[in-house]
């Protein structure tokens, strides 16, 4: 059947509404995965690859509120983030500014974070203008905070003060690890055994978020790696995989941010040792290249979920049929829109299997796989699966990504190996920030390596913290 675009009274006519709200993918995504695939260095091209086939990767605030009350070592922030007052008109406007800039220069809809400092110290009411600000510009945000907050704090964000419920679903990532110096109650931890209780109490209020107020929530678990807690990873995944965390993300220490919170040698964090260090957690092996994430010297990721304690990958990276299903997900259905509402999503998805009556099959044939890995329907029955994904994110060192941006800027790519694995990995980077007021898109690691101190610096003048005035002299 034709569609006709208009009505006779000129508006849009409903077959027209109705195809354009069902279709699979906008053409918007569709060409912003197209231009990321052009981008992209051809080594990271590979069968796995997600970025420019399936997403365009994530995305950050950045200036919008960068002080925080811990004191970590490292810690990402220069040394002026804390001479910067948190204003709440501040974050909003820069955030508006930003997420426009992506959903216009970038793509409809992606992941992006509420980053930059402790998002905690935003008052509730600003935080929740920010979250509806990023969901307006087609963002999904991700709250990134220490999880040093009260619950009260919590649900003055999710529910509005006469009591509605601003949002269905909200995602935060919580760091807690023994790289940090603040947390209420532990000032310093001595161990990451010592942070059990606290990652169990942060579960639990979002836990207590969704029984009385209905609010779902997405949680990831953050942990900072240095030579002194990385043989504790396996400990952590352990006492922590059951409490409701959704992701395990680990970031081997570098040496950028703040100098005076530089500790230990990072170099020595190499890759393998540390994802070595996730699988004795998670049990089990963990394929990162099934599916990949740019560059997998900068990301490794594993998709999957526990049954009990056992750990299951949703893709076999030894089954062909496995491989057959992971090219038919990324041919077919790049760029859809996951998060849409399930009345637009299952028509969505409902028109890829129309057109292409194939996927149906191969789709059935990987989910009884799936089921048959995690022990047998009985078992899922029996034992809720939860899904956990795990993550390594290693940013790279400021003195390699400054001269490496710098030479990338003049369109040159450096002899030297370590500037040149560098540019490579910041040209396949998964992790953006944007700068609407010079038109440019950035890596996580320039933004932090380069910009953020003159940034900062600019802010500090800009938004300078309050003097205490001293008391009036009473003689
Ligand atoms: S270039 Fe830096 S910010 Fe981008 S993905 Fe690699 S480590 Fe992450």
């Amino acid at each position: 059947m034709a569609i006709r675009p208009k009505s006779p009274s000129g508006r849009p006519g409903v077959w027209s509404r109705l195809n354009s709200l069902t279709r699979p993918v906008d053409p918007a995504a569709s060409a912003a995965l197209a231009r990321r695939w052009s981008e992209l260095p051809d080594a990271v091209k590979t069968p796995g690859q997600v970025l420019g086939r399936f997403a365009l990767g994530c995305e950050g605030t950045h200036g919008v509120f960068p002080k925080c009350d811990f004191a970590c070592t490292p810690c990402y922030h220069s040394s002026d983030a804390n001479k910067v007052r948190v204003d709440g008109a501040h974050t909003l406007e820069a955030i508006e500014a930003q997420m426009g800039f992506l959903e216009s220069a970038r793509g409809p809809h992606a992941h992006a974070q509420l980053i930059g400092g402790e998002v905690s110290l935003l008052d509730a009411e600003d935080h929740a203008a920010a979250i509806a600000v990023m969901r307006r510009h087609g963002r999904e945000p991700m709250s990134f905070s220490h999880g040093d907050f009260d619950y009260n704090y919590l649900e003055r964000v999710a529910v509005a003060r006469d009591g509605t419920r601003r949002f269905k679903k909200l995602s935060f990532a919580v760091h807690i690890d023994s790289t940090m110096k603040g947390r209420r109650g532990m000032r310093r931890a001595p161990d990451e055994a010592a942070l059990a209780p606290y990652r169990r109490a942060v579960a639990e209020m979002f836990a207590r978020l969704r029984r009385e107020h209905g609010v779902r929530t997405f949680l990831a678990h953050n942990v900072t790696v240095t030579p002194a807690n990385v043989d504790q990873i396996p400990e952590i995944i352990r006492d922590a995989h059951g409490l409701g965390y959704g992701m395990f993300s680990f970031q081997p220490a570098a040496y950028v941010g703040d100098e005076r919170r530089w500790r230990d040698d990072y170099a020595s964090l190499e890759p393998d040792r540390v994802w070595a260090k996730i699988e004795e957690g998670a049990g089990t092996r963990l394929s990162y290249e099934v599916l990949q994430v740019g560059d997998t010297r900068c990301n490794r990721t594993a998709w999957g979920f526990y049954v009990g304690d056992t750990w299951i990958s949703l893709l076999d990276d030894t089954d062909p049929r496995d491989l057959a299903a992971r090219d038919a997900l990324l041919d077919h259905l790049g760029g859809v829109h996951f998060n849409a509402p399930l009345h637009l999503l299952i028509p969505r998805l409902g028109r890829v299997a129309l057109r292409r009556p194939s996927l149906v099959p191969l789709a059935a044939g990987w989910l009884g796989r799936v089921v048959r890995r995690a022990g047998g329907l009985r078992r899922l029955m029996a034992e809720r699966p939860v899904p956990v994904t795990f993550v390594m994110h290693r940013f790279m060192h400021a003195a390699n990504v400054k001269p490496a941006w710098e030479m990338l800027g003049r369109g040159v790519m450096s002899e030297d190996p370590t500037i040149l694995e560098t540019q490579e990995r910041l040209l396949a980077c998964s992790y953006a920030m944007a700068h609407p007021e010079t038109g440019e898109l950035v890596p996580a690691c320039v933004q932090h390596g380069v910009l953020d101190p003159d940034e900062n610096a600019e802010l500090a003048q800009l938004l300078p913290i309050p003097r205490r005035r001293s008391a009036p002299s009473l003689a």
